[in-house]
């Protein structure tokens, strides 16, 4: 299928380029001290990578550690109460340790492994990323350090708790605002100055080239599996997938099994509390072109060019920027890019829950939310939604801040 020019038989060949594009965006902008570490990366990448023993191992771990195939779950409930149109999941939320962020987390660490590193560091903000990367630092026996700012280690207590039991150091950034820019910038410093015994782990499809490409390469797994079991679950292919983006990690894996088929994509934005800079973090559908955290993409601003206050209840999606790729697809018309409102997801947060006995993490409500709407929209047809973790995370929160309907 050719689309705009981009070719999507010889897509993944092609894009991104050797200097880390899709089009105008990705790319690797940053400081000399980690240029070389960069490219200590992308070398080990293209060469352990791809090693028929690294593949085997991966597969290995996939299987036997991670649970992996995860199923895909028809919604027939659901699906009856809304009309003809079939919804169906890509189980994520069974993935170990509750969401797709092992994928890529799992690949990384053992990158880490094949290069003789001893340790392993990222930043995060919720902790989501961080539980994972310390999941697989447990695993593999690397040494884990996540930068984190005072104020969301306040807030995150139990995913911080998490971090620590499964051996991690948990380092605490009380620069600036104390939340998630300050913890990149921290741990990129940190990195800067001893990637020697180090790798550093991006928690999606963000940063400088080679990790968006690395990250999609790693959560693909998520996309082949999808196509395949619903070709045999169905006997077709499904008509519309739909995935939430919020640095765009699960939806660039899910993606990636269906760019060159006859299938409409979706990628789904939190509008949070609505359309005022700061209410929202629906980059794509808001932003502009610019370059943070390393790399070109779309992103908020604020008023001096620096990436904007973003908001939204799913702490996972609030990030004022998406990977490259997405950008991209959204430029060449490959992949549609849509909002739903907190209040949209915490409905179908619910509906998920009491149809379904499935309670999803606020953020793959999104694409549930968005999923329900199309439904009532279209006539027939089916829609595949990457159910990307389950919400035992979000329970308190969700309860506090929007109650418990009858
Ligand atoms: C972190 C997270 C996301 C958002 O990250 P992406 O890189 O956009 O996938 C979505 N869903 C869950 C469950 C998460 O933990």
């Amino acid at each position: 299928m050719v689309l705009n020019g981009v070719d999507f038989d010889t897509y993944f060949k092609n894009y991104p380029n050797e200097e880390g594009f899709f089009g105008p965006y990705g790319g690797a902008y940053i400081e000399p001290e980690l240029k070389a570490a960069m490219e200590e990366i992308n070398e080990a990448y293209f060469t352990i990578c791809k090693s028929r023993k690294f593949i085997n191992e991966l597969r290995r771990i996939r299987k036997e550690f991670q649970g992996r195939p995860t199923p895909i779950s028809h919604l027939e409930r659901l699906s009856n109460s809304i009309g003809d149109v079939q919804l169906y999941v890509k189980r994520e939320d069974l993935n170990h340790s509750g969401a797709h962020k092992l994928n890529h987390c799992m690949g990384e660490a053992l990158l880490a492994k094949y290069m003789g590193k001893k340790k392993i560091i990222a930043e995060t903000g919720a902790g989501q990323h961080g539980v994972a990367l310390a999941t697989a630092a447990a695993y593999f026996g690397l040494e884990c350090d996540i930068y984190m700012g005072s104020v969301d280690i306040k807030k995150q207590a139990p995913n911080v708790a998490r971090m620590k039991i499964l051996g991690a150091r948990v380092i605490e950034v009380t620069e600036g605002l104390q939340t998630l820019k300050e913890a990149v910038d921290a741990a990129f410093a940190a990195y800067a100055r001893d990637y020697k015994d180090t790798v550093y782990c991006i928690g999606s499809v963000l940063g400088p080239h080679p990790f968006p490409m690395m990250v999609r390469d790693f959560q693909s797994v998520v996309g082949i599996e999808a196509r395949e079991q619903f070709l045999e679950m169905t006997g077709e292919l499904p008509d519309v997938i739909t995935a939430c983006v919020g640095g765009g990690s699960n939806a660039a894996g899910f993606f990636a099994g269906f760019l060159n088929d006859p299938v409409k994509i979706y990628g789904v934005e939190p509008l949070g509390r609505g359309e005022k800079l700061g209410d929202h973090a629906a980059s794509l559908k808001f932003g502009t072109e610019g370059i943070m955290h390393g790399f070109n993409s779309i992103m908020l601003k604020d008023e001096n060019g620096e990436p904007a206050p973003v908001y939204s209840a799913a702490s996972g999606l609030d990030y004022p920027s998406s990977g490259p790729e997405h950008a991209f697809l959204h430029d060449i018309g490959r992949v549609t890019y849509d909002v739903v409102d907190d209040k949209e997801a915490i409905d179908a947060f619910y509906a998920l829950s009491r149809m379904e006995g499935i309670i999803p993490a606020i953020e793959s409500a999104h694409a549930v939310a968005h999923a329900m709407r199309l439904a009532k929209e279209m006539k027939h047809g089916s829609i595949l939604i990457n159910l990307s973790g389950r919400g035992d995370k979000d329970m308190d929160y969700v309860i506090e801040h929007f109650g418990i309907p009858e």
